[in-house]
């Protein structure tokens, strides 16, 4: 008899036969083994969860009452005739590749994931596999990341000139990850961080679990630019250009994605500046990873699919697609609308 496949991929999502789970799916099922907290991978709807400890509060604010299990980094549990593991993804805090192990062959779904350490996240830990199922929002060479420490200058620096000038900051930052890492990493003596809701409210999910951010200013109904004079405010990027913004006068608008890599996108973002962050891994950060896990076979998922399927092949890799319902952290995606403001 042939031997199952470890993992199989359907209409629901990533299906493991011999443990009888999906991984992120997007359809309801009865046991969903969720990489992190993003809503393209957290879907409601689900009847039992497992995700990791530091993944678990986020999905409680954003799905409310779920039936939900957690696990350590490392520990492996047995769910039918596999046993599974949570891995360190570095993408956002708390966010895990998931490693799924039958009779002696593994598989590794990366979920999202970034190589470079942020200071915030549990870095990115390479899982040896033999099938490695790779997401690739940004699988083409122009994606290169400058380091951390080099875009946070530049966000300090247009901070700096702003709050000479008399101007608020207002940034655009996904509410889950890229909004705390720009507010852990900036030189807080330059000025007050002013917080928006959809950020405060992550902001305060992560502090309770233990996450160390400095600190906000959340801003309220009553909170007037004038009072915080030379403030960053950071703020979903669905904010920019609405009249929430009105309270702080003049403003510039900057907005932090990888997608700010592309001068269109910059154009049509209609932010003043573009800074070029991303919590995905860069074309670099892709090839590094999968190398580092050994794998032999690699799916990618996410973004520029077939370009980096054809780019792996000819690396030697025997690399496929698989489709997905939705696409990940485009400009349009869920993930961008669920962080709008509420
Ligand atoms: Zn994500
Ligand atoms: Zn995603």
């Amino acid at each position: 008899m042939a031997r199952e496949s470890v993992l199989t991929f359907t209409e629901r999502g990533i299906y493991c036969p011999a443990g009888d789970f999906f991984i992120d799916p997007w359809r309801p099922v009865d046991r969903a083994l969720v990489t992190h907290g993003h809503a393209d991978h957290a879907r409601r709807g689900h009847a039992r969860y497992l995700a990791t400890e530091g993944s678990a509060p986020v999905m409680r604010h954003r799905l409310g009452d779920i039936r939900l299990e957690t696990a350590r980094y490392g520990e492996a549990r047995r769910i039918g005739g596999a046993t599974v593991s949570f891995h360190p993804a570095g993408h956002v805090p708390g966010s895990a590749q998931i490693r799924v192990e039958v009779g002696g062959e593994v598989w590794v779904v990366s979920g999202d994931y970034k190589v470079e350490d942020d200071g915030l996240s549990e870095p990115f830990e390479p899982v040896r596999c033999h099938a490695f199922v790779s997401e690739c929002t940004f699988g083409l060479p122009i994606f290169a990341w400058a380091p951390q420490a080099d875009v946070v200058a530049q966000i300090e620096g247009w901070w700096r000139a702003n709050a000479a000038a008399g101007r608020a900051s207002v940034i655009g930052a996904y509410a889950l990850g890229k909004a705390q890492r720009i507010i852990a990493a900036v030189d807080a003596s330059i000025g007050p961080v002013l917080t928006h809701g959809a950020v405060e409210a992550t902001n305060a999910v992560l502090r309770a679990q233990g996450v160390a951010l400095p600190e906000t200013v959340p801003v309220t109904a009553e909170v007037k630019g004038k009072d915080h004079p030379g403030a960053l405010v950071v703020a979903p990027p669905s904010a920019l250009g609405t009249p929430w913004m009105r309270r702080f006068g003049a403003a510039s608008t900057g907005f932090a994605s990888g997608w700010m890599r592309l001068r269109g996108v910059r154009r049509r973002r209609a932010a003043d500046r573009g800074f070029v962050m991303s919590d995905h891994a860069d074309w670099a950060g892709l090839n590094a990873a999968i190398a580092e896990t050994g794998a032999e076979r690699v799916f990618v998922t996410h973004g520029y699919t077939s370009a980096f399927r054809a780019w792996l092949e000819t690396q030697g890799y025997d690399a496929a697609v698989v489709e997905t319902e939705f696409e990940g952290e485009g400009l349009d995606s869920p993930e961008a609308v669920a962080d709008s403001p509420t």
